[in-house]
């Protein structure tokens, strides 16, 4: 079974990802391995910069993955950007604050989570596994689960619920994160 040190030390994405990723030994990011500066103003760009971080530091193939939120009205921002979207130490509640009230009277509120999960080698080669999930920014915050903007998106696919008011399975089966993983497991079954 090949191994992979997993750049995420969220133990709550870091359990959905091994659920997803079974036929891969994930092991966690080692704690002496500093956290890596987003730079890049692309999710894979910071997807690659955390996987070969890791790649360097270890010397074994590594796996990390970026995510961001595109609002249509906002002319695609937080995007790359929503972590930070409220402030650089921003909670989630605030990031969810902010974008309520920009909200407030748009005219559209079409939105989309999109993931890249990026496996790097000692190599230099990387595999990409995208994934998108389509809906809209809900009037108001609603629900408990999740994390993040979760209270404010109602995925397309859906049955009216947000993401926060989904369980944990309902949201994997279809979410952004979910998707790009499957993704990138194809894409390694098939390097073989
Ligand atoms: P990350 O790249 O996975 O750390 O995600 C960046 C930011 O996007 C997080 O800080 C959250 O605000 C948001 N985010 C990522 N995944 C989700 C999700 O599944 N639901 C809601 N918000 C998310």
């Amino acid at each position: 079974m090949e191994r992979f040190v997993l750049a995420s030390a969220n133990p709550h994405k870091a359990q959905e990802i091994a659920a997803i990723l079974v036929d891969i030994d994930l092991l966690p990011r080692p704690t002496d391995v500093a956290d890596v500066d987003e730079t890049d103003d692309t999710l894979e760009g910071n997807a690659r910069l955390k996987a070969f971080a890791l790649v360097n530091a270890t010397g074994l193939p590594a796996i990390a993955d970026d995510t961001g939120l595109e609002v249509d009205e906002l002319g695609g921002a937080p995007g790359v950007y929503s972590a930070r979207y409220a402030g650089a130490d921003a909670t989630y509640a605030d990031n969810v604050c902010k974008l309520h009230e920009a909200m407030i009277g748009a005219s559209t509120r079409t939105a989309r989570f999109r993931t890249v999960a990026l496996a790097g080698f000692p190599d230099g080669t990387e595999i990409i596994g995208h994934g998108v999930i389509e809906g809209v920014i809900a009037d108001d915050p609603t629900g408990d689960g999740g994390f993040g903007y979760d209270p404010l998106f109602i995925p397309t696919d859906g049955d009216g619920r947000t993401f926060a008011e989904m369980t944990l399975d309902e949201k994997e089966r279809i979410s952004h994160r979910g998707r790009a993983f499957r993704a990138l497991a194809a894409g390694l079954r098939n390097r073989g």
